[in-house]
This record gives structure tokens, sequence and C-alpha cells, in this order.
């Protein structure tokens, strides 16, 4: 057992008694059916060592942390074209509003809220079907992750599909400004689908093991993104990562990161290691009550934090 490994043990460990603190999200309504005690956790190295702890093994629904890769692919098609449709400003706001973008004539702040991941999705959709993207963004994770095993929750897209009614307004509102090149239905049809990708801790922690290592993933050898471009997914996740609770997150934990309503985390150390953790209780800024203290202490121990040890 290497120290790492019983690091993320005592972490899980010492926070196991607190589990079920917190809100598990309800407003999409099978995400209101997941066991509140869920605990996971998965470190990855860029060494290509795994340490995992509780539930790392069980797949969630990732929600917004799929928003991460959307960009990626949203880059990789489009290049640094996509700032004329998304800005790179924290929005300070929750992860649904719709205020902001009236003042900014449909630009969403940032790709990570509900609105620029929206917009991401339509340039992603580019060319493709519906079907065809969703195809390319579930093939997109496990090449990512480097398993087959990844799937898309029906039950958790079609819960959205039938009551995601502010998504509905924020793309037809975008839309009414000119700056979706697709109706709504469809580019909502993808984005509930990528929301609804369900993976685990571990497969989570692979997937995002690229960005901790300068665009590589060190496990398969493929170069993912540029070096440059993995720094920029990187400070887009510590500036904007998780909505109204970007800077909190920053202060206590010191990694890019980025939150799923689920309950899941992803966190990067540069040069260190991909982290994942689970637990489906949120706080007030719908971000895992649990998975942002395991990080904190993580970061703590380890000395991770990209401002220093
Ligand atoms: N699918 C969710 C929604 O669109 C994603 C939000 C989130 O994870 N913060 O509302």
């Amino acid at each position: 057992m290497t120290d790492l490994q019983a690091i993320v043990e005592e972490i899980h460990a010492s926070l196991s008694p607190r589990r079920g603190k917190g809100k598990v999200a309800d407003y999409i309504p099978q995400l209101a059916h997941v066991d509140p005690q869920k605990f996971g956790m998965a470190v990855v190295t860029v060494d290509g060592e795994t340490h995992l702890a509780g539930d790392a093994e069980e797949a969630f629904s990732i929600q917004s942390i799929s928003k991460v890769f959307m960009l990626t692919l949203g880059l990789g098609k489009h290049g640094e074209g996509i700032w004329k449709r998304v800005g790179r400003e924290p929005s300070g706001s929750a992860f649904n509003s719709i205020v902001q973008l009236e003042y900014e004539a449909g630009i969403p702040r940032n790709p990570f809220i509900n609105a620029g991941a929206i917009a991401i999705t339509d340039l992603v959709l580019a060319g493709h079907t519906p079907k065809e993207a969703i195809g390319e963004v579930v093939r997109f994770l496990r090449y990512l992750a480097d398993e087959e095993d990844i799937t898309i929750d029906q039950a958790v897209a079609r819960s959205e599909q039938a009551t995601g009614f502010r998504n509905v307004a924020l793309a037809n509102f975008m839309r009414s400004y000119g700056k979706l090149d697709h109706a709504a239905e469809l580019v909502l049809g993808v984005y509930f689908h990528q929301c609804a990708l369900a993976m685990s801790c571990r497969q989570l922690a692979r997937a995002g093991l690229f960005l901790a290592n300068s665009g590589t993933n060190p496990l398969t050898g493929h170069r993912v993104v540029s070096h440059l471009r993995a720094r920029r997914i990187n400070a887009l996740m510590l500036t904007c990562g998780h909505y109204d609770g970007s800077g909190d997150f920053a202060y206590r934990v010191g990694l890019p990161g980025k939150s799923g309503v689920g309950g899941g985390i992803l966190a990067v150390a540069p040069g260190k290691a991909s982290v994942a953790v689970w637990s489906p209780g949120l706080n007030e800024n719908g971000n895992s009550l649990l998975g942002s203290l395991a990080l904190e202490m993580l970061a703590a121990r380890t000395g991770w934090s990209v401002f220093g040890a």
C-alpha cells in the first residue's frame, strides 16, 4: 500500500460518517432516486497508479462534468472560433441562470454553465444528426477512459427531456439572438444525453487524466489536446468549474475542478493526478458537499494545490 492509497482511504473513512449530508438533486426526477449514502473516490496518477475508496467502481450520472469533455470536443472541431459564441469569465450566478444572457446578447459567460454548454453542444452538432453527435460523445469518453463500458443512462436522459424547461428556455433565448445554429430541440437532444452519461469515479478520473499530463493520456500514450489547450481547459475549470461556488472551491481546494448535480466532481492536479469523487448530497451551489470536503482534505494532505503546498 503506497502512502497515497493510505491517504485516500483515510479521507474516505473520516468523511464516511457524514454520508447523506446535503441535498440530493431532485429537479431531475430520476436523480432523486440515487442512494444519498453513496461515496466514492478515485485518484489516478500520471505514473499510472490507481487508488480507490468506497463506491469508486459504481457508475453515476456525470451531469455537468460532461461540459469539460464537450468543450474539448468543441475546441477540437472549431478551435478558438468557439469564443465567438461563449465567454471565458466566471458567471457569479447559478448553473442554470438566464439573466446574464439578456445583457450580453445571447453569449453565455463561460462553457461550464448550462447556457454555455448548450452553445458548445450546438457547435459540436455541426454537420451531424443529434444521434451521430451523441455517438461521437460516447466514443470520445470511451477513448479517453480507454474502456468500452461507458453508456448513457436512458432513464436519466428521458427524465431531463421531460422536465428540462429551464434549459429549453436558455436554448430558445440564445436562438432568439441568432446565437444557436440549430433548433433548440435538436441541441437539447444531445445536451440531455451528454449529461446522462453514466461513469464510475475510476472511469472519470482516467478520462480526465490527459488534463493532468499536458494533454497526453499517459496510460495510452494518446495525445488528446496540445499542451497549451490542456492548460487553458484547466484554467477555465479553476475559474468557472463550480458556478457561483468557483471562488470558494479555488480557495479551499486550489485545483481545477468541474462538478455536476449528480454529486460528482472531477479535479485535476497538473503533473500529478486526476481525481474523481462522488457523493450525491449537494451544497447550496449545487456542488457535492462531501466531494468538496474530500478534495479539500486531499489537497491539504498531498500539497497538490496549484497555488503551492
Ligand atoms: N443536466 C443538468 C441540467 O442541465 C446539468 C446541471 C449540472 O450538473 N449542474 O440542469
